[in-house]
Formats: structure tokens, C-alpha cells, sequence
């Protein structure tokens, strides 16, 4: 059975509201409701499955609420599957400017698809125009998008590209994402403070190395 996210939205307690919500976070919120269907019945009861699981006793009092938080917190974490982010890359506007536009330093939470836990840090995102320019915020909108999503960062730093690439037709695009991984700093290894960095260029950037010098020292340098 599939319930629309938007329905259950309604029963939300003070208890939940652990956490302060940004703007950005309200904007994600209400593209949720109005595009997510995620199946929270089901998510409630692995959450109960987990639990008992583990050992633990899901009807105790402070577990009682447990499942449904989870519920809500994965169809949170997990917006971006119903959305397409390349939507915010549609209004362009002409424009002649024809040198780097980056917008570093983008946060970002994500979950690593290969254990569920979040791996966080920042995106640089920049490109080349080609004749048209995008909105700045529009930018830091799709890497929120691609990241409400089960992935690794490789694939993540590939997306991004693609759909600039895609939807602006820009003469160069270069996405370079820095994260610490939950599942690295927490479990297994239990290296904390450890960044993963990934990097995708394309057209410009990839083929002339003064271009991309020159983005390299956009990014890095200080503020
Ligand atoms: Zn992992």
C-alpha cells in the first residue's frame, strides 16, 4: 500500500520538530508534499522489524514514536527520487558574459547508498555559459535535489554535471564535491575527519588545463 506523504504530513508533533528548519528546508518540505509518494507504513514497520531485531522492545515508551519519525525522516532524505532537478535549469536568460560562473562551497547532505548512513560536506558547482545563464540560487537548488537521494558521491558529482551540461548547453562544466562519510567516521574504519573529494569536468575545463586552473583557483581562494 502507498500513502502520499502530503496526508501524513498533518500529524506531526512538537516531538519531531527537533531540528531548525531553514528556508531551503521548507522549500524542500513543500516540494515534497505536493510531488513525494513514499510509503511510510512500510518504512514504519521495518523500522519496528529493526528494532526487534536488534534486540530492542519497539512498544517501549520511548520507542513508540520511533518508527514513524524514521518514516518521515527517510521520505525526507529520499525527496529527490520524485523530483526532477534538472526543472530549476529551465528559465535561462540571455546573456553575454562568457567566463567561469562558480557558486562554491554548496552544503550538502546525502545518503550513501551502500549502508544508509549520510556522507556531508560541500559542492562547488561552476560553468561556462554559453550564451545563456541560469539563476545562481537555481544551482545550489539542484545539488539539494540530486542529493535527497540514495547514492555514492561519484555518481552524485556526475549527475550534477550532466544536467547542467544538458539543460544549459554551457562551453564547460565543472563539479568538484568534498564530503566526510558517515560510514567511514562511525563504523568500520572509524576515520574521522577524512574528506572524499570528486571532481567531473567537462568540455573547457577537461580539454584546456588553463581553464581549469583557473577554476581551481576560484574554488580555493579565500574567502
Ligand atoms: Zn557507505
Amino acid at each position: 500500500m502507498s500513502i502520499a506523504f502530503n496526508e501524513t504530513l498533518t500529524d506531526e508533533s512538537a516531538a519531531d520538530d527537533c531540528c531548525v528548519r531553514s528556508n531551503e528546508s521548507r522549500h524542500v518540505r513543500r516540494a515534497m508534499m505536493s510531488e513525494s509518494a513514499v510509503d511510510l507504513s512500510a518504512i514504519k514497520g521495518a523500522v519496528r522489524t529493526i528494532l526487534k531485531a536488534v534486540g530492542e522492545d519497539p512498544d517501549r515508551d520511548g520507542l513508540l514514536e520511533t518508527p514513524r519519525r524514521v518514516a518521515k525522516m527517510y521520505a525526507e532524505m529520499f525527496s529527490g527520487l520524485q523530483q526532477d532537478p534538472g526543472r530549476h535549469l529551465e528559465v535561462t536568460f540571455e546573456e553575454s558574459y562568457d567566463e567561469i560562473v562558480l557558486v562554491r562551497d554548496i552544503p550538502f547532505t546525502s545518503m550513501c547508498e551502500h549502508h544508509l548512513l549520510p556522507f556531508r560536506g560541500v559542492a562547488h558547482v561552476a560553468y561556462i555559459p554559453n550564451g545563456r545563464v541560469t539563476g545562481l540560487s537555481k544551482l545550489a537548488r539542484v545539488v539539494e535535489e540530486v542529493s535527497r537521494r540514495p547514492q555514492v558521491q561519484e555518481r552524485m558529482t556526475q549527475t550534477v554535471a550532466d544536467l547542467i551540461e544538458d539543460r544549459l548547453g554551457s562551453r564547460a562544466v565543472g563539479v568538484i564535491i568534498k564530503a566526510e562519510h558517515s560510514c567511514m567516521s562511525i563504523r568500520g574504519i572509524r576515520k574521522t575527519g577524512s574528506l572524499t573529494v570528486t571532481s567531473t569536468m567537462r568540455g573547457a575545463f577537461r580539454s584546456d588545463p588553463a581553464s581549469r586552473a583557473e577554476l581551481m583557483s576560484l574554488i580555493n581562494m579565500p574567502n
